[in-house]
């Protein structure tokens, strides 16, 4: 790649920096690949032109065509990801270490579509939680909402996953319709420039939901409102001076913070040398000191094995890590390629030093690595360093201090109760990955250390084929930890989306809410004219739209025939004197399922028509008891719709079953796949 200027792009112009270049040097070789700049940009005008121009695009789509859109990105950069694969040995990563960057940060734009596509509505804001129902007569209700920030994202990156870091917020971001400014680390930033390109080039965004620094942030930081959220992935140096600035405390803007993490694993205390799962621990450390050269925030840092097996562990870890190649990313049989810069090589070497202050080496040597088909002089390449310290206590370098590269210390512990407290040791972290086959040890562990982390990876014997491993952030589970680690959450599905949305609590009468929500709400006005509720086409059902139901008498036939029919014979519904004895029941009474047959039977419309599927109930609660000569008549309301895809989507009914005296028997959702067209 000959070295090229990379470009900033600000309301829909590719533009690049008028001076001030800084070269961005190749990991292996060491020459320059790119310059870059961002120098003379205007990023007041960039802010407002997201807020301008990009949100009110964004927020004019619904969720499931924003989500639908991000599938389209996706999509885009599949076609064209050979394009960031020939990037990607640039900055020291093999193509193993390429693909979780680039196919997986593409799968998390695909999880992100398909998760709102399925569990959010295809509307402009999301319910949470039930309705409140806080006065006597229902006048006076509450609702949780969740609306688009009309601010702009802008979203910090570090360099190790240069693709992957960008998507995984971006999805999310773009899906709650708000614009994105994307910031990422000079040192790749060769990579998020091309997979921005692509994406624009795609067309499938709308004008101002994407721009892209490459450099400095400039006085871009004293413009954010309390609209805006920061999304930063680095050091937690930098996440500190950022957070501190004074527009983000004055504005109170919104700061989500991914850094620096003492990732943890423990070998249970009943995984020994001869258990499977002591090899899968051994193996998944080794998977991690290397996989993009210990660059991940994941990554295991502190290794801890019960103190009668260091020295085994310390055998089979070494017995590995001698196997592992180091070289050419790209070069046959090389496992592990260069850290991205000589500078960040430089900055593990002083960390190792610091770390060797508590700890010996017992593998490694940061002075030199033999690197096939490269060296080390222009590349920045670094053995795997394997430290030993038998005193954590004592240790609190080995805690608090990261080598961002392929370094872990391995220590031991006493008992469960010690392990736990020495995980806990490193203040906050992202994941830690515990070994172990035995659940009270997973109990254990998880009372003691939940709270001190984002993910609990417990991996063994019957899970490590389908494990994603210790070091994988997933798109449907959270990532962020507390305290060192940061204090933010990303990803966990849908919850990704609601962080860049604001909660408000809106209190009326049932009529507002369904009418600002349209969502139905009980008390709300509905309507019983017309057709049958199961003619109507999934687009022509209104919400509120009821049948109220004929009744139906039960009689002890009934439900001696459905005990009989079913196999329930429960004493409730057979036997009178022990049903008596029961404090639930007046007597026998009629089975819960036999009461949602029923009133199947009463609301159903038999004829083929536009209801195809019933897809479900939620909610479902039995209120009252319906003995033998009792009557139940039923009532069903349209409650909400979210469309699943261009044939079908999901109806949601209120369903009451009343007795004759209007008592409540049963409450549930109904759902419905109901066709799109007739
Ligand atoms: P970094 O030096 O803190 O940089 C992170 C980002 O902040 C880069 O995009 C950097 O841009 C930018 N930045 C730095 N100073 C800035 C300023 N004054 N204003 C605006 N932006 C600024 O971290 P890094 O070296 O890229 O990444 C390594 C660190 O990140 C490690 O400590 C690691 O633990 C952490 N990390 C955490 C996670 C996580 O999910 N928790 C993931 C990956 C990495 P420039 O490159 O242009 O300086």
């Amino acid at each position: 790649m000959s070295a090229r200027t990379l470009e900033n792009y600000t309301a829909q112009k590719w533009v690049k920096g008028d001076g001030g270049l800084v070269d961005i040097r190749c990991a292996v070789s060491g020459q320059t690949v790119a310059h870059t700049s961002s120098q003379g940009l205007d990023f007041k005008k960039m802010a407002d032109y997201a807020r301008t121009v990009g949100g009110p695009a964004l927020r004019a789509m619904t969720i499931h065509e924003r989500a639908y859109m991000v599938k389209d990105l996706a999509l885009a950069l599949s076609e064209r990801k050979e394009e960031l694969y020939a990037l990607n040995p640039h900055s020291g990563a093999t193509r193993r270490d390429g693909w979780v960057d680039i196919e997986g940060g593409n799968m998390t734009l695909f999880s992100a579509s398909s998760k709102a596509r399925r569990e959010l509505p295809d509307d402009y804001l999301i319910l949470d939680g039930p309705p409140e129902q806080i006065s006597k007569t229902g006048s006076w209700m509450g609702q949780h909402v969740y609306t688009s920030l009309q601010g702009l994202a802008l979203h910090i990156n570090a360099y190790n996953f240069p693709v992957w870091g960008m998507l995984e917020k971006l999805g999310p971001t773009l899906i709650a319709g708000v614009p994105a400014i994307v910031k990422p680390a000079t040192s790749t930033s060769y990579l998020c420039e091309h997979a921005v390109r692509i994406m624009v080039e795609s067309g499938i965004l709308p004008d101002g939901a994407l721009q892209l620094i490459v450099g400095r942030t400039g006085d871009l930081f004293d413009h954010l409102t309390g609209q805006d959220i920061v999304s930063f992935t680095g050091s937690a140096a930098t996440a500190y001076k950022l957070r501190s600035h004074p527009t983000v405390m004055a504005n109170s803007v919104r700061f989500v913070a991914e850094q620096d993490s003492l990732n943890a694993c423990v070998l249970g205390p009943d995984a020994g040398p001869e258990t499977p799962e002591f090899d899968l621990f051994i193996k998944e450390i080794i998977s991690e000191m290397t996989t993009k050269a210990g660059q991940k925030c994941t990554a295991i840092r502190r290794i801890f094995v019960p103190a009668n097996l260091m020295d085994a562990a310390q055998e089979a870890l070494i017995a590995r890590l001698a196997k592992i190649k180091v070289g050419k990313p790209d070069a046959d049989g090389v496992r592990m390629g260069a850290l991205v810069s000589l500078s960040q090589r430089q900055d593990v070497r002083d960390k190792v030093e610091i770390l060797s202050s508590q700890a010996k080496i017992v593998f490694g040597d940061t002075s030199y690595v033999d690197a096939f088909e490269a060296n080390d002089n222009d590349g920045a390449f670094l053995s795997p360093v394997l430290l030993r310290c038998d005193d954590p206590w004592a240790a609190t370098k080995i805690h608090s201090v990261e080598a961002f590269g392929p370094v872990a210390t391995l220590m031991p512990y006493k008992d469960l109760s010690d392990a736990v407290a020495l995980c806990n040791e490193g203040l906050g972290s992202l994941v830690m990955s515990l070994f172990t086959h035995d659940p009270q040890v997973a109990k254990t562990v998880l009372q003691g250390a939940g709270s001190f982390h984002g993910r609990i990876a417990m991996i063994n014997r019957d899970n490590f084929k389908e494990s994603t491993g210790h070091g994988s952030p997933l798109p449907v589970l959270v990532h962020g930890g507390p305290g060192r680690a940061g204090g933010g959450e990303e990803m966990g599905g849908v919850r990704a989306v609601k962080h860049y949305m604001q909660r408000t609590a809106i209190q009326g009468t049932p009529e507002l809410i369904a009418g600002a929500t349209n969502v139905w709400m009980k008390g709300a006005q509905i309507t019983q004219d017309g057709a049958h509720p199961f003619r109507f086409n999934f687009g022509d059902i209104k919400i509120g739209k009821t049948l109220n139901t004929k009744s139906r008498q039960i009689s002890l036939a009934d439900i001696e025939h459905f005990a009989e029919f079913s196999g329930d014979n429960f004493y409730a519904h057979m036997d009178e004197v022990a049903a008596k004895a029961n404090p639930f029941f007046p007597g026998r009474v009629a089975h819960g399922y036999l009461l949602l047959s029923f009133a199947a039977g009463l609301f159903v419309d038999p004829a083929p028509g536009p209801v195809l599927a019933n897809y479900g109930l939620d909610n479902l609660r039995f209120l009252t008891p319906v003995s033998p000569g009792d009557s139940i008549a039923v009532k069903l309301t349209a409650k909400s719709r979210k469309k699943r895809n261009d044939e079908y989507g999901e109806v949601r009914w209120d369903v009451e079953i009343t007795n004759q005296s209007g008592e409540l028997v049963a409450t549930y959702d109904l759902l419905t796949m109901n066709a799109i067209e007739p």
